[in-house]
């Protein structure tokens, strides 16, 4: 029997397993990050070893090969209960036989990067902003990535970023002020090629931000070293996007590894992505933005689940979405809620998905409601020339073409 109250404990507290499955490790390789990544946990022998597998997970394992790599560091490893396949960590990086399902929906590459690619590597979908796709390799695999079509190697496509060619696009188009490293995991690259790369970047007049996405401090928190910071800190302004879906993926080692980079005066923020079984209720959600907050996290995004080819089995409802920004919103401290996105299939960039506040609104009122669902009024200036989007005309529009 599941004891809900002692999960929930478990959940909100920030625990240590180390060593774990490795009690014959030294501290000393342990915390070597070199160390992680070189004894992560690759093949079925390997689970096996530590794990009671389900048959949805030996038949995943055998089977999603070539979609992409099964990569499990020891540290996150620590955090899969033996026997639980229900687990919501195990969910995230254990493959399942639901991968080589496909349904009606999936895509290959479902925000549209690849029809935005004026470089190989670089993806300018926003007018001022682009993503830089640095490298394919990542610490460890989520199962739901939604580049699964060419991270870590093994899948449909190969990334060949042309570092040369997008420092040239970028130095020409001075529309560019943000930079987004992501890829893969620019954190993986050693400090010295990571060095060089901020260094090129932060040569062109035009770019005034850059940030990473990454899930190396949840992943791999060794990475985190002080000399690491301490370069990071010579780029600012230079914000940081971890990836954290889970409360009990914040361990004690990756509080400290965030707490690393904030002393580095690097502002943190988190992307989470609604997963079923893992994060696809309040409780859980308001337990995570909680602890991102102490550890100095903004939640950032909630992303809907990417329509991510063989994803159907963690994908969930966008009313779920919906419903837990409802329970936030109000609820809690205002910096803990983040904004729910769908990333539009096909391209259109992030939409915002709200709850309704607005329950009518014209030239002379607006009417809303709070979070407990009391109603307000607010008097509307109706003379002002201002531009709503179209959106009654756009719905007309759509349902009648
Ligand atoms: C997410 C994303 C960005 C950054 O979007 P923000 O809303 O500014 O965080 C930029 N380019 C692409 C292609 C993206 O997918
Ligand atoms: S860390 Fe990000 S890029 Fe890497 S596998 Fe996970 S979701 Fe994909």
């Amino acid at each position: 029997m599941v004891n809900l109250t002692e999960d929930r404990a478990q959940e909100k507290a920030f625990l240590s397993h180390a060593p774990g499955y490795w009690p014959n490790v030294s501290p000393e390789l342990w915390n070597d990050w070199k160390w992680q990544l070189k004894n992560r946990v690759t093949s079925l022998a390997q689970l096996e070893e530590h794990l009671e597998l389900a048959d949805e997970e030996r038949g995943g394992v055998l089977l999603s090969g070539d979609k992409l790599a099964l990569a499990i560091t020891p540290h996150f490893f620590n955090l899969i209960p033996r026997a639980d396949a229900e687990d919501p960590i195990r969910r995230q990086v254990i493959p399942r036989i639901e991968e080589t399902w496909s349904s009606p929906y999936d895509m290959i590459d479902p925000c549209g990067e690849d029809s935005h690619m004026p470089v190989p590597g670089l993806v300018h979908r926003y007018p001022d902003r682009v993503l830089f796709l640095v490298t394919d390799r990542c610490a460890s695999y989520c199962r739901y990535c939604t580049r699964s079509r060419v991270v870590s190697g093994v899948g449909e496509q190969e990334l060949h970023t042309e570092f040369e060619a997008v420092y040239r696009y970028l130095e020409t188009h001075t529309e560019v002020r943000d930079v987004l490293l992501s890829g893969g995991d620019a954190l993986l690259f050693s400090d010295n090629k990571l060095d060089q790369i901020l260094a090129r970047l932060r040569a062109i007049p035009h770019i005034e931000f850059v940030r990473i996405g990454t899930r190396v401090p949840i992943f791999l928190p060794q990475r985190i070293t002080p000399e690491l910071c301490a370069m990071l800190a010579k780029y600012h302004p230079l914000w940081v996007s971890v990836h954290v879906n889970h409360p009990r993926e914040l361990t004690i080692e990756v509080k400290e590894a965030l707490e690393r980079l904030a002393d580095h005066g690097i502002p943190l923020g988190n992307q989470s992505v609604l997963l079923r079984g893992v994060n696809d209720d309040i409780e859980t959600m308001k337990t995570l933005v909680h602890k991102l907050l102490i550890c100095r996290v903004r939640p950032y995004y909630v992303y809907q689940c990417d329509l991510i080819n063989g994803s159907s089995h963690l994908r969930t409802s966008v009313a779920k979405g919906i419903e837990i920004i409802e329970g936030l919103r109000g609820h809690t401290t205002g910096y803990a809620v983040p904004q729910f996105v769908i990333d539009a299939p096909g391209g259109g960039g992030k939409v915002p998905i709200n709850p309704g506040y607005i329950l009518y609104h014209d030239n002379e009122k607006i009417v809303i409601r709070n979070y407990e669902g009391k109603i307000f009024e607010y008097p509307e200036i109706g003379n002002e020339n201002v531009q709503f989007a179209p959106q009654r005309e756009y719905h007309d529009e759509y349902l009648y073409s």
